[in-house]
């Protein structure tokens, strides 16, 4: 990979939430990284720790939650607010309250969220939301932020621009909030979207909508999509590259086209297996993955899965931690079967 490329690299990053005398790790030594245009997907059962992720990004962690190692490096736009070309910064070592992540929140890395009536508030218009993003932080007149805002209505496709934007959000249908949600992540022109399973409270039909809005988008503005998902469906209409998610761990690595071809994890290999496929007979039963995502205060010993792995072996997995290996280009798993030597 060219590393002008590169966008964002999490190394070893580790989120824990010290709650009722215990640390709760809900991200635990979480690597990968994303390139510039690229749509990674994350994904995992509710309780991974995926949007724990998206939030230490954004540095939006408040306590008991706290960023405790690693490093978010994140490669400024050469353009941006006064950065110097190609510079490189480590988000964990911002002022979550600073100015440095204000500039680069919203501006610079934005995020979008399951449900858009949490961030967008009800007392104020749309156009005033809107045109608030654009004012903070570009030095523009009140004036040409509500004609920016107009316009990036227009771009998300909400009907009558003009009049929607004065429109309060409980007006609007979920469908046309999120994409409000989505004209107000994007007007800054970020290089990196962060979705938080911004479909997941829609219908079939607007969701189909939804992310056909964000590829166009996508390919008009360039920017890179971290998509935070448990749904293998958007997963594999969305993503490039994948990053597989359990207890606060990568358990798989892989683009898209190896992930669902070949799953190599036992916990991916679970998760495909409880999607319906095309052709599958009415009464056939989907194979849901056995018991639950253990509490993250709860993490067993061994390998995080083995009490609901069903190619656990008995006295290595629950015991011995699998380091992330690497079998292929680009293609890494953290399960104690691809060791080598798994007892040594
Ligand atoms: Fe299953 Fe063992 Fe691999 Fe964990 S290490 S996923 S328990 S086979």
């Amino acid at each position: 990979m060219d590393n002008r490329d590169l966008l964002l690299e999490v190394k070893n990053l580790q989120t824990h939430f010290r709650v009722h005398g215990g640390v709760v790790r809900a991200v635990d030594g979480v690597t990968f990284q994303i390139r510039r245009g690229q749509t990674l997907g994350v994904l995992g059962e509710s309780g991974c720790g995926k949007s724990v992720t998206g939030y230490s990004v954004l540095r939006l962690v408040r306590p008991p939650g706290q960023i405790v190692g690693g490093e978010l490096l994140f490669h400024r736009a050469p353009s941006a607010n006064g950065a110097q070309r190609g510079a490189v910064v480590d988000l964990v070592k911002l002022d979550p309250f600073g100015r440095e992540i204000r500039e680069i929140r919203g501006a610079e890395i934005a995020m979008v969220f399951q449900e858009p009536m949490t961030s967008l508030d009800p007392v104020y218009t749309i156009g005033d939301q809107l045109a608030e993003a654009v004012i903070h932080h570009e030095n523009v007149s009140k004036q040409i932020a509500r004609l920016r805002a107009i316009e990036s209505l227009r771009r998300v496709g909400l009907p009558q621009p003009e009049q929607a934007i004065d429109k309060y959000p409980h007006q609007l249908s979920g469908g046309m909030r999120q994409r409000v949600m989505i004209a107000m992540a994007l007007i800054c022109g970020p290089s990196l979207l962060i979705a938080d399973e911004p479909t997941t409270a829609l219908d079939v039909t607007t969701e189909a909508q939804i992310l056909a809005l964000l590829r166009e988008l996508q390919a008009d503005f360039g920017m890179a999509i971290m998509f935070i998902t448990h749904n293998l469906g958007v997963i594999a209409e969305m993503a490039e590259e994948v990053i597989v998610m359990y207890l606060g761990s990568v358990v798989e690595q892989a683009d898209v086209k190896t992930l669902f071809r070949a799953p190599k994890h036992p916990y991916t290999k679970a998760l495909m297996r409880s999607i319906p496929r095309l052709g599958q007979k009415s009464h056939e039963r989907l194979n849901a993955i056995q018991g639950m995502v253990p509490a993250p205060s709860d993490i067993p010993t061994g390998c995080p899965f083995h009490p609901r792995c069903p190619e656990a072996i008995p006295g290595l997995c629950n015991v011995k931690l699998p380091p992330l290996i690497q079998i292929g280009d680009r293609h890494t798993v953290r399960c104690l079967l691809f060791e080598e030597n798994p007892t040594g």
